[in-house]
């Protein structure tokens, strides 16, 4: 964020502030082929963050700490009640498997469409012959470079044929006088589900952090990106700037890294980057005798990010 991007320090008008809000509630933010984001309500901007910290700091301190000083503090030193008292609702649309890593954030509050009461919603996520992805070779759990497109048409077309079949099951079972209790059971993980979802902005924070890292699964992190770029940002621009300087921007060193970095340096004899090879001699001893170190790969990845080694 430039400097020209900052927020201002003085808080947005309450006027100012409900025009906002009434201009993002209920605006769906498309992901993916046919889901969204969308804001139900929200309680709370930035300053309710600092009204919170300043019943623990007294007003002693107001004059010292301008809002934005003190919502980076606390952020940076990782403080949470204050967070807390701010909560965003939430209606998603977003395909069962995605939802499924989504549920594991045990903290928001969750109403779900119900197939057991209503027809499974009719549609199903797809993807286009260019959005397949190989398997990745360094992490067991990630995705590679897009498949070649001949190979991803065959792909998709299975997949209609796939979705449409199990489709027409479904009805004929519904029709056949199967309760919905049991004819969704064969239905794909990529059918859509719908539900509201509430959580502090604390705990949003946190889900932020976890899915829209490079890590998550691509289309989780769609989710989470829209979220975070199209609803958090703009309701807590403080909080957001905050945000994306200490955590998402931001990166730990470790004890094991510490110590390589300070070997690194104290044997260097040119100025960085250094190379693989003084980058090997300086390892941590435990890394040492193994071949494949996924520590080490990080250590190497976080010390390439600082200009210290060689790409
Ligand atoms: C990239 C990635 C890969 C993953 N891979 C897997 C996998 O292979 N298998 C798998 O099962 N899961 C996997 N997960 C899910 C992961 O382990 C967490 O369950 C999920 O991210 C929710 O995180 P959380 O518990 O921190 O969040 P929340 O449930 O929102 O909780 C937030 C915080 O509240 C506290 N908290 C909440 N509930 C409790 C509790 N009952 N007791 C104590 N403290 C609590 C914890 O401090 C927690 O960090 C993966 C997640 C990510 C992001």
């Amino acid at each position: 964020m430039s400097s020209a991007d900052t927020p201002s320090d003085s808080h947005p008008s309450s006027a100012q502030r409900q025009e906002l809000v009434d201009q993002l509630r209920w605006q769906k933010f498309p992901v993916l082929d046919d889901g969204f984001v969308c804001l139900v309500d929200v309680m709370g901007d930035d300053s309710s963050v600092v009204q919170a910290a300043r019943v623990s700091y007294g007003e002693g301190t107001r004059k010292v700490s301008d809002d934005r000083t003190l919502i980076r503090y606390l952020l940076r030193h990782r403080h949470t009640t204050p967070f807390e008292m701010a909560e965003v609702k939430f209606l998603v649309r977003v395909p069962m498997d995605c939802w499924r890593q989504w549920v594991r954030h045990r903290t928001a509050n969750i109403n779900e469409y119900s197939t057991r009461y209503s027809l499974a919603i009719d549609a199903a996520q797809t993807t286009q012959p260019a959005e397949w992805r190989t398997q990745a070779e360094s992490n067991r759990q990630g995705s590679g470079d897009p498949l070649p497109e001949d190979i991803g048409q065959q792909l998709t077309s299975e997949e209609r044929v796939l979705q449409d079949g199990i489709r027409d099951i479904y009805q004929r079972r519904i029709d056949s006088g199967v309760a919905r209790e049991q004819a969704r059971k064969d239905l794909p993980l990529s059918t859509y589900t719908e539900a509201y979802w509430k959580i502090d902005l604390h705990n949003l924070l946190h889900f932020l952090a976890l899915r829209m890292d490079s890590h998550a699964q691509l289309e989780i992190r769609q989710y989470a990106t829209a979220i975070g770029e199209q609803i958090v940002k703009p309701l807590f621009p403080v909080v957001w700037e905050a945000f994306l300087d200490y955590r998402m921007n931001s990166m730990g060193l470790t004890g094991p890294d510490t110590g390589v970095v300070q070997r690194l340096s104290a044997s260097a004899t040119t100025a960085p980057p250094w190379s693989e090879e003084e980058f090997l001699r300086a390892q941590d001893s435990a890394w040492a005798d193994l071949t494949r170190c996924r520590e080490r790969d990080e250590c190497r990845s976080k010390l390439q990010r600082l200009g210290l080694l060689e790409e």
